[in-house]
C-alpha cells in the first residue's frame, strides 16, 4: 500500500491545459507515461486514451476524465479586448480579476479578466458572462490578431499549485486530473504484475462539456463487465455550505456514489448496487474510510455506462473537492492516499463476479 503522494506528478498534470474538446496536451502526456511503462496504449478518434494491463478475472475498466472547464475567445473587440465563451461550467463567481492563459500559441499569453474598480463598484452586481472581457494588453483588434488570437482560441485558468497547511492541495483542474493521477499511479504499480482482473485504464475527453458521451466509444472498444469512475465531487464542509445537501467533507475518505442527478433533467447516475457493495466491503476489510454520496447538481463521465453495450455494472468513486470549477480547487491529501490504497486493494483482490452481478437489495445488511 502506498503511503504518500507523488506531488510532482499531480503538479504537472494540473499545470497542463486541457480545455474540454482540446485535451491533447494532457492526452499526450498520459499516453507517453503509459507507453513508457510498456503498456498496450491506444488513442481513439476523439482523443480518449486507453491502456490494458492483462490479468485474470473479469474485465474491469477504470475511468477518469482529462478535460477541464475554461473558456474560448468568442470575438475580439475593436479595442483589443476579448469576449469569452464559457466551455463547461467554469465558475462565474470566481471570474472577475482572474489571471488566465490565452493559448494563441504553444506558450500561453497572460490575460486578466476585467474587474470594475471597487471605488466604482458599490452596490454593483458582478457582470453577466456576455459582459465579461479579457485584457491581454492589445490596443486594437489588429494587435490581438497579430498575437495569434482568433475566435475559438483556447483560454484556461492560469496554473496554481499550493499546499494548504501541508495537508490540502490547491490547484486548478484537480477535477479530474486527480482521477488521471490515481489511474497513472496505479499503472506504475501494476504494469509488470498480473491483477485479479483484466484491467483497462480509460482517460476520456469532453466530460465537462458533454458529460459521459465520450465514454461510450471506449466502452464499445473495451466491452467491460465492470466499470468504476474516479472523479471529484462537491464537498459541503465550508461555512457557506454546512447543513448543505450532503455531509461529504474533506479528509473523511473518498465518496462512493449512490446516485447523482442534474435537477430539471432526467440525467444522472444510479450506481450498481452489487459493485458499490463490493467496493464498500473491500474498503471496510482494508480499514479505509469511505463516505456515501447522494448529490444533485452534478453528474459524471460514467453516467451512460449502465446502459452501454449489454449493460455494465458501474460504480463511481469521488474525491471530495472544495471550490469546484474555480482556479483554486482544494482537496485533502489523505483522501487521495485512501483512494490510491482502495484502488490498489480492489485491483489486487479477487472479484466475486457472480455475487457482484446477482447482488440484490434484499437480504443484505444495511451499513
Ligand atoms: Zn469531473
Amino acid at each position: 500500500m502506498s503511503a504518500s503522494m507523488d506531488l510532482d506528478l499531480l503538479r504537472h498534470l494540473t499545470s497542463l491545459p486541457g480545455l474540454s474538446g482540446f485535451e491533447r496536451p494532457v492526452a499526450d502526456f498520459i499516453f507517453g507515461r503509459l507507453a513508457e511503462l510498456g503498456l498496450d496504449t491506444r488513442v481513439d478518434t476523439i482523443g480518449n486514451v486507453t491502456a490494458h494491463i492483462p490479468g485474470s478475472g473479469p474485465r474491469l475498466m477504470l475511468i477518469a476524465h482529462m478535460d477541464e472547464v475554461g473558456f474560448m475567445v468568442r470575438k475580439v473587440y475593436q479595442n483589443g479586448f476579448l469576449a469569452v465563451q464559457r466551455v463547461g461550467g467554469a465558475s462565474q463567481h470566481a471570474l472577475s480579476g482572474q489571471l488566465l492563459h490565452v493559448w494563441a500559441d504553444e506558450s500561453p499569453l497572460p490575460g486578466v479578466v476585467g474587474v470594475l474598480p471597487q471605488h466604482l463598484a458599490m452596490d454593483v452586481l458582478p457582470p453577466p458572462l456576455e459582459k465579461v472581457y479579457i485584457d491581454v494588453g492589445a490596443s486594437s483588434r489588429e494587435e490581438a490578431f497579430a498575437l495569434g488570437i482568433r475566435p475559438g482560441t483556447v483560454i484556461t485558468h492560469a496554473p496554481t499549485f499550493e499546499l494548504l497547511n501541508k495537508k490540502m492541495i490547491c490547484a486548478k483542474a484537480l477535477d479530474d486530473r486527480i482521477g488521471c493521477y490515481l489511474l497513472l499511479h496505479l499503472a506504475e504499480r501494476w504494469h509488470n504484475r498480473r491483477p485479479e482482473c483484466e484491467l483497462w485504464l480509460a482517460f476520456v475527453v469532453q466530460e465537462e462539456s458533454h458529460l459521459g458521451r465520450a465514454t461510450l466509444p471506449v466502452a464499445r472498444a473495451v466491452k467491460p463487465q465492470l466499470a468504476i469512475g474516479v472523479d471529484a465531487t462537491l464537498a459541503f464542509d465550508t461555512p457557506d455550505l454546512t447543513d448543505g445537501q450532503t455531509d461529504v467533507a474533506l479528509g473523511e475518505g473518498p465518496a462512493i456514489k449512490v446516485m447523482d442527478h442534474l435537477p430539471g433533467t432526467l440525467w444522472g447516475f444510479l450506481g450498481h448496487e452489487g459493485l458499490r457493495s463490493h467496493v464498500e466491503d473491500v474498503a471496510e476489510k482494508s480499514g479505509l474510510p469511505l463516505q456515501r454520496e447522494i448529490v444533485a447538481g452534478l453528474s459524471t463521465a460514467v453516467a451512460p455506462l449502465p446502459f452501454a453495450e449489454e449493460g455494465i455494472a458501474t460504480a463511481a468513486l469521488s474525491l471530495p473537492l472544495r471550490y469546484s470549477h474555480s482556479p483554486v480547487e482544494v482537496l485533502h491529501m489523505d483522501d487521495v492516499v485512501t483512494a490510491d490504497n482502495l484502488l490498489e486493494a480492489l485491483v489486487g483482490s479477487t472479484w466475486p463476479l457472480d455475487r457482484i452481478l446477482r447482488s440484490s437489495p434484499r437480504g443484505r445488511r444495511e451499513r
